[in-house]
């Protein structure tokens, strides 16, 4: 079977979730996705769509093998089934959150490299890479013919030079432990940056683009040639600006006096950091930004302080990227805040004409500033620096990445 030939399944596997897709590499046409949550937990469900139409599986899924089964279970089933025998999946490609510096690039699953996986990678991403192994195990186990790769978010930012993804710590100590900027959402900052050549028309090498993933995770990525020179996120997705819940950067010293002060451990600081900061911390309302705006239309000051340090920051990476590309031709806003929050795409552009930006805030505004599905151009037809609105799609770079694997 040829690359472009073949089906691949996207699994995408967190604790207690599960997502997918069924891609059609010949066309590139999602046939089938859908997502099991609750696994291991009481009232597990599978919410699956397919030819058209959702059902939804109410079953117990005590671990990731029986809801894979269910997976594909759907993905045969008479009403919204795609498929006739799962014989017809060409390959599974696994999204991994971190690689270390173990897999540079996309890589396909043997018994040694799951266990470098295993073995090596877990304390990198605690609460993401045990789950993506477990799916990984959960799909030999069921489909055990069925090629396999792993896709790792941070592959894309493995071009970073040592400069830019050094810590200021002592080197051995880097050597040793491995602890340095490896970052994250590659996926869909090598996705976006390429859309964005191909809709002005440019070869990636022509161009430096500054991409903002902007979601409940977010991360901001300097691409010069086609290349990720760096990015926000750091050793693990807590750094850069702040988020839906995480605080972003922070000074170490900081966390140590709070930890002091809160009377934490280190691992419950982190959690912290993690889960009880960012603009849900800052703001007292919510981390999710239509809430947000709810309460800065109401006159929550809290609300727009969180929104405004949340522009704010992630201007100052794009201020900080075309500094050190030397330049800038694009700023690329995607994922949900960056493709549905007209307000923090005007905030963060903003000011930033002497770089070059002609905003059109008439143009970020259409279709009530929402995407629409497609690449919407928001500069002013003169602006040298294009600011482009890209809908993300990291299920299709997975399916990309592993149908050219084989
Ligand atoms: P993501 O992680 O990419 O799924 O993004 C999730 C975040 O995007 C949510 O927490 C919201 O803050 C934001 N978001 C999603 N849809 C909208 C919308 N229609 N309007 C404003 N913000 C949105």
């Amino acid at each position: 079977m040829k690359g472009e030939e073949m089906k691949i399944l996207v699994v995408n596997a967190g604790s207690s979730s599960l997502k997918y897709q069924l891609i059609d590499m010949e066309n590139e046409k999602v046939l089938a996705k859908g997502g099991c949550e609750r696994i291991g937990i009481d009232g597990s469900v599978l919410k699956a769509k397919g030819n058209g139409s959702e059902k939804i599986y109410e079953k117990d899924m005590p671990n990731h093998k029986v809801a894979i089964e269910l997976v594909l279970h759907a993905l045969t089933d008479d009403a919204i089934g795609v498929i006739k025998s799962m014989d017809e999946i060409g390959a599974v490609g696994h999204r991994v959150v971190a690689s270390g510096e173990y897999f540079k690039k996309t890589t396909l699953v043997t018994p040694e490299v799951l266990k470098t996986l295993e073995e090596k990678t877990f304390e990198l991403a605690p609460l993401h890479n045990p789950a993506a192994a477990t799916g990984v195990r959960a799909c030999m186990e069921v489909m055990p013919k069925t090629p396999m790769a792993l896709v790792f978010d941070s592959s894309f930012h493995a071009t970073m030079p040592e400069k830019a993804y050094l810590y200021g710590i002592n080197y051995d100590d880097y050597k040793a432990y491995g602890v340095r900027k490896y970052g994250a959402h590659g996926t869909s900052h090598k996705f976006v940056s390429a859309e964005a050549a191909k809709y002005l028309g440019k070869k990636p090498e022509q161009l430096k683009i500054v991409t903002c993933h902007l979601g409940n995770g977010s991360s901001i990525t300097a691409v010069d040639g086609g290349k990720c020179v760096d990015t926000s996120m750091g050793f693990t997705p807590l750094a850069g600006v702040l988020m839906g819940t995480r605080s972003g950067d922070i000074d170490a010293s900081a966390v140590e006096f709070l930890a002091r002060k809160k009377g934490l451990t280190h691992s419950e600081t982190v959690n912290y950091l993690n889960k009880k900061c960012g603009v849900a911390g800052i703001s007292g309302v919510s981390s999710d930004f239509r809430d947000l705006i709810a309460g800065q239309e109401q006159g929550n000051e809290r609300c727009t302080l969180a929104l405004d340090m949340f522009a704010y920051q992630t201007k100052r990476f794009v201020g900080a990227y075309a500094a050190v590309m030397g330049g800038l031709d694009c700023i690329v806003f995607t994922a949900g805040i960056g493709e549905n929050t007209p307000t923090v795409r005007e905030d963060v552009c903003t000011g930033l004409e002497f770089l070059g930006v002609k905003f059109n805030r008439e143009a970020n505004y259409v279709n009530g500033g929402k995407s629409d599905g497609t690449i919407q151009e928001i500069s002013a037809k003169d602006s040298k620096v294009k600011v482009l609105i890209i809908p993300t799609n990291e299920e299709l770079v997975i399916a990309r990445e592993t149908a050219e694997l084989l």
